[in-house]
């Protein structure tokens, strides 16, 4: 079974503006912005290690890119739900297992404060909205799979995030 997470491009438009717009409030961080510790959402999670702004660009969700062909061969029997796979608008898989930094511990939540942003074949974590220090980040998954959503699928991907909205998986809505 393939899963990636896929940005379902319900950019925020406030937020693909301010990339036009002055960029004065893009400052380059002198202490970390992030920290990787356990989560209570599942295993580790990222945490902001300071105040994030609004709309900041927080890290590159990094990996090798590698085709869709490819990730389905080389990762097509993993059962397990540890999806470091993320699918872009262009079909290309930015393969975090290999290459793959911090960002790839970020959590789902269905209620979020991050968002993945595709820049050419590079994805960014943005903040959608302020977040303060300590919090854990997360984005919307919308995991992609093949498969027919039975229950053992649900199980597999089920989410823990706790949001009052939770929709009880992290699979992408059908
Ligand atoms: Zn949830």
């Amino acid at each position: 079974m393939a899963s990636k997470t896929r940005n379902t491009g319900k950019t925020n438009k406030s937020l693909k503006t301010s990339k036009t717009s002055k960029k004065s409030k893009t400052v380059k961080p002198r202490r970390p912005v992030i920290v990787v510790r356990g989560s209570k959402i599942h295993g580790k999670g990222v945490f902001a290690a300071r105040n994030i702004a609004k709309g900041e660009r927080i890290i590159e969700y990094k990996g090798k890119l590698i085709t869709e062909a490819e990730a389905d061969k080389r990762y097509g029997d993993d059962e397990t739900n540890h999806t470091f796979l993320f699918l872009l608008d262009n079909d290309m898989v930015v393969d975090a297992y290999r290459n793959g930094n911090s960002a790839r511990w970020i959590n789902h939540s269905c209620n979020p404060n991050c968002e993945p942003m595709e820049e050419g074949n590079r994805l960014y974590i943005h903040a959608i909205r302020s977040i303060k220090a300590g919090d854990e980040l997360s984005y919307e998954y919308n995991l992609v799979i093949e498969d027919r959503y039975t229950p053992a699928i649900k199980r597999l991907y089920a989410c823990r995030c706790g949001a009052r909205q939770c929709h009880g998986t992290f699979l992408a809505r059908r």
